[in-house]
């Protein structure tokens, strides 16, 4: 089989985040085991009830070796492009692979298991580790239980390895990746009426916050050594009451201007 056939078959099964991958995974742990692979299974339940796996292959013994890591899930597919074929059933044209997952990432491992494939086993002279996760498109949630309870993973990092994570980059090697910090800042302000000019509006009070949120974000697109002082800078000057707390996405709430000065944003 060479990648394309390989590709083909991964993207046929609709691992969309929301549904089960164990069927996708199914597949690929047998594929392994036909490759020589040793295979390993790390199963959770999602928060939302649905079971979820993730498979780790190690192919040789020894130090060092190649550690490649996939994702099995994509994302939704419920606007498709075209009506002449679905977004799970590959189909190619122009001498390119249509179909949800083709390039993000089931292509890539569908690579990997054909380089995988054409060494013979015998001459291969250092380990190849083969990991395929869930939930990579809703939160690494997948990657996260492989790094905490894989035996193979664990091998993999005291053997010291080379990682290659086999996202789309438009063939650029890409060394370094972007992180993120969520929290949820709140301002609090007082209710009065405006005659009493008692009142503090919670929009006006987090203007000086969010001013040093847009500094924090221009210096991390800019430098990211200087990213983690600058943030703590900006923590540091939230005028008011403001806890970190959750992870979540950058929302500011608040009522608009009227008598009474804004509580809360
Ligand atoms: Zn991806």
């Amino acid at each position: 089989m060479n990648a394309l056939d390989y590709t083909r078959d991964l993207v046929s099964f609709g691992s969309i985040s929301s549904v089960s991958n164990v069927e996708i995974c199914d597949h690929l742990e047998r594929t392994l085991k036909q490759l020589e692979f040793e295979t390993e299974r790390i199963d959770y339940v999602d928060a939302a009830g649905v079971k979820k796996s993730n498979v780790v292959g190690k192919r040789g013994n020894g130090p060092g070796g190649l550690a490649y890591f996939a994702h099995t899930d994509v994302v939704p597919a419920d606007n498709w492009f075209s009506a002449q074929h679905g977004p799970f059933q590959p189909t190619v044209k122009d001498g390119r692979l249509y179909g949800r997952g083709s390039c993000d990432m089931k292509g890539s491992l569908g690579c990997i298991l054909a380089a995988a494939a054409s060494v013979p086993r015998q001459r291969q002279r250092a380990p190849l580790y083969i990991t395929g996760t869930a939930d990579e498109e809703v939160g690494y949630l997948g990657a996260s239980e492989v790094a905490r309870r894989s035996v193979l993973f664990r091998q993999l990092v005291e053997e010291d390895a080379c990682g290659i994570v086999g996202e789309p980059t438009e063939l650029e090697v890409v060394y370094a990746h972007k992180g993120t910090w969520g929290f949820r800042a709140v301002s609090r302000g007082r209710a009065a009426h405006s005659s009493t000019r008692e009142g503090i509006n919670a929009n006006l009070a987090m203007i000086p916050f969010l001013a040093e949120m847009k500094a924090v974000h221009g210096v991390g697109e800019m430098k990211l050594t200087r990213y983690g002082e600058a943030f703590l800078r900006a923590i540091a000057t939230v005028p008011g009451d403001s806890s970190p707390a959750k992870r979540g996405r950058g929302t500011a709430e608040g009522g608009g201007g009227g008598s009474a000065a804004d509580e809360n944003a």
